[in-house]
Formats: C-alpha cells, sequence, structure tokens
C-alpha cells in the first residue's frame, strides 16, 4: 500500500513535522503523543466506515463491527470513570460542549462560567464563539489576592441569575476545584452543574486530582490531550440525562461519528489504566510544581502561586515583556510554550502578560521532575535574548543534545 510517500510535498511537511517535534522542547499544556497503538488505530479501515446513529440503531449497513467497538469504548469510559452514560462520538471538546449546551439550554438562557480573561474557555461564553452569541452568559472570576476561584462570589451570581447551567473548568486555571461546594451551589440555583474536563481528565483518569465525575449532572472532556488519546471528545453523565444526551450528539449537533477515533479512544482507555500512565500522570504534575518553584525562584511570577495540574500560567510583565514576546524568545531557543493573559490583564488577549506552559510532552520525552532545574535555566537564558540571538542557537543545541535528536 503506498504510504504518504507517494506524496512527495507532503510527505517532506510530514518530515518537516516529526523532526520539529524531536529536536525541540514541547512544553505545551493541550498536547500529547499518542501511542504506537493510539496511532495505528486511527490508520484502520473504520476510519472510512459510515456509523450514523447509535449501536443496534445505524442509518449504514454493515456496522455490526463498528456496534460493538463504540459499546467497548463506552464500556471502558464507564469504568475508568465511573460514569452511568458516556457518549464516545462527539468529534472535539467543544462538540461535546455544543451538546451539553443543546441538551440543556434554549437560545437565550443565562449560562454562568469562569471568565475568558481568569483563565476559562472560548466555547464558554465567550463572544467570539456561539456560546457568547446564543446564550447569555454571566461570568465568574478569580480574586485580585489570590488569583483563585471565588466560590462565594460564583454563589451570589447564581443565586441572582438563575442560570441554566454552571460552567466549569478552563484553559489556563491551573488549580484544582472544589466540586463539592459547586454541587451545592448548583442545587441551591436549579442550575445544570457542568464540568468541562477537557485538561483535567487525564490527571482523573491517572488517579492524581478528583474526580467531578461523582459530582456533576455532565462532565466533557478532550481525549487528545493528558489522556494521550486520538483528537477527539466525550460526555460523560448522570443516567438521568440519557435521552437529552443522545439527541443532542445526534442527529443535532453531529452526523456520523469518527469510527476509527472512537476505536483509538477505547485503546488510550485502556492505557490509562496502567500503572505507567498513573506515573505519568502524577509526574506531569509534580514537573509542573517543580517548574513552578525554579521559575519563582529566577524572580518570575506564577499566577496563583502554584499550580495543582500539569500546566501553570507564568507572568512575564516584570520582564517588561508581554506573554507573546516571551513566545517568541523561547521558540526562538526551541521551547515551544503557548501565551496567556494573567487575570485583570490590561492587554489583549493576542498579545497576553503570561505564557502558559505545560509538562506532559517533556515527561513523555523523559524530561520529568527532575529535569525541571534545567529547563527553568534554558527558559531564563532564552527569555533575556531577543529572537533570533546567538544564545538561542545554543539553548537549542543543548537541548536537542538532551532530547537525543
Ligand atoms: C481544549 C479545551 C476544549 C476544546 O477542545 P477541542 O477539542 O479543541 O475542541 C474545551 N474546553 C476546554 C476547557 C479546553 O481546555
Amino acid at each position: 500500500m503506498p504510504g504518504p510517500l507517494s506524496d512527495p510535498q507532503v510527505a517532506d511537511l510530514l518530515d518537516r513535522e516529526t523532526r520539529r517535534r524531536d529536536t525541540t522542547l514541547q512544553l505545551l499544556a493541550s498536547e500529547t503523543p499518542a501511542s504506537a497503538a493510539v496511532r495505528a488505530t486511527l490508520t484502520s479501515d473504520l476510519g472510512t466506515k459510515y456509523a450514523e446513529g447509535y449501536p443496534g440503531a445505524r442509518y449504514h449497513g454493515g456496522c455490526e463491527v463498528a456496534d460493538e467497538v463504540e459499546n467497548l469504548a463506552i464500556g471502558r469510559a464507564a469504568e475508568l470513570f465511573g460514569a452511568d452514560y458516556v457518549n464516545v462520538q462527539p468529534l472535539s471538546g467543544s462538540v461535546a460542549g455544543l451538546a451539553v449546551y443543546a441538551a440543556f439550554a434554549q437560545p437565550g438562557d443565562p449560562i454562568l462560567a469562569l471568565g475568558l480573561r481568569h483563565g476559562g474557555h472560548q466555547t464558554h461564553g465567550s463572544r467570539a464563539n456561539f456560546s457568547g452569541r446564543w446564550f447569555a452568559p454571566i461570568h465568574y472570576g478569580v480574586r485580585r489576592s489570590d488569583e483563585r476561584v471565588d466560590y462565594a462570589e460564583l454563589r451570589d451570581l447564581a443565586l441572582l441569575h438563575r442560570p441554566r447551567i454552571i460552567v466549569v473548568g478552563g484553559a489556563a486555571y491551573a488549580r484544582s476545584f472544589d466540586f463539592a461546594a459547586l454541587r451545592t451551589i448548583a442545587d441551591e440555583a436549579e442550575a445544570i452543574l457542568w464540568v468541562d474536563a477537557a485538561h483535567l481528565a487525564g490527571l482523573v483518569a491517572g488517579g492524581v486530582i478528583d474526580s467531578p465525575v461523582p459530582h456533576a449532572d455532565v462532565v466533557t472532556l478532550a481525549t487528545h490531550k493528558v489522556l494521550q488519546g486520538p483528537r477527539g471528545g466525550m460526555i460523560l453523565a448522570r443516567a438521568e440525562h440519557r435521552a437529552v444526551l443522545q439527541k443532542a450528539v445526534h442527529p443535532f449537533v453531529q452526523g456520523g461519528p469518527s469510527m476509527h477515533s472512537i476505536a483509538a479512544k477505547a485503546v488510550c482507555m485502556r492505557e490509562a489504566r496502567t500503572a505507567a500512565f498513573a506515573a505519568y500522570a502524577s509526574d506531569a504534575v509534580a514537573a509542573a510544581q517543580r517548574l513552578g518553584a525554579e521559575l519563582a525562584g529566577h524572580g518570575l511570577r506564577i499566577v496563583s502561586g502554584d499550580t495543582d495540574l500539569h500546566f501553570a500560567v507564568v507572568d512575564v510583565s516584570g520582564l517588561g515583556m508581554s506573554g507573546a514576546q516571551a513566545q517568541r524568545r523561547l521558540d526562538s531557543a526551541g521551547i515551544v510554550v503557548d501565551r496567556s493573559v494573567i487575570p485583570f490583564d490590561s492587554r489583549p488577549v493576542s498579545e497576553g502578560s503570561a505564557i502558559r506552559f505545560g509538562t506532559p510532552c517533556a515527561v513523555l520525552a523523559g524530561l520529568g521532575p527532575t529535569a525541571m532545574p534545567d529547563v527553568a535555566d534554558w527558559m531564563v537564558r532564552a527569555l533575556a535574548a531577543e529572537a533570533g540571538a546567538t544564545q538561542h542557537a545554543d539553548i537549542r543545541r543543548e537541548i536537542r543534545l538532551r532530547l537525543g535528536g
């Protein structure tokens, strides 16, 4: 069978992407390289199987194997996360979220979510996203004093506005949530409690942080972040929400599912039960805490002082630069991070005053907690020089050698 090499242009691009990853330090919070088993599954014949509908109720013929694959993935997710109801069809984390809105809210309904500038996510009521256009978002935030979620404010807002849904989770909030307290608030306000666990799911699976599943009405996740699975989403919920969520995913939001991705989700959930996975998840958090502490030792400010997760937000405004500028300097030295905002940031989101680093890829590349002093050293040296400086070539070389590339 001809591989991608039969297309020289694409083959060249794929080679370059592999080389880029192998020779630079991926400090991204949202990405992980999937295992060989997950990747092999993604190239299987299931990739071209049409299986619109659900197991036992498909619109297409020849779905007997697809049905078994989907049921296997559902069973594994139910066991791994202790969920009553599972939907493995969402094509991404955002699409899983869209289905949750569709299941529980009508256009114009109030929703209460963590603000984007306080670490939330654009699908939690940002105006650029459907969630901010079709619903009436109210945002809770973090306190100025300790940059942690203010549960008293959240409760006041919930009782005042009576949102249909309280959304918990974010893309740049590095602290754990008090799910039990949130459940109490949601009950008082008679709201649906939705935990968007896109970033949290892998840490929950690895047993490193508390699970939102016993407390939330519905939990969405992304399978391609810490969980190390294929690009995709998933929904977990209490049994009572089964009917609305089934219809919301299909046919309201999606047509046919990606069956190869569902098979790969099953594979990654089996891998997530291993001791090796638990060690990786725990190392990812320990490494993020260590790297944060090392950077703080070099005078950088970690938003909220620390992290409970696999990433942290680092305020670089004290260096007299924006997050975007810091990102470019690090990139020039072969260190790949995201830019971010800090709470109450005066810079636009496109610039930000912070970078967000994540540790899963580094841990998987062999750079665990004990390597973090060296990583901090590379970062601090990289931040001190303009993009393109000769010092950056030196750092690049050191990183490449360390990665064995
Ligand atoms: C990553 C993320 C998503 C969306 O994931 P996609 O798969 O890119 O759509 C949703 N919510 C949060 C909080 C995220 O971090």
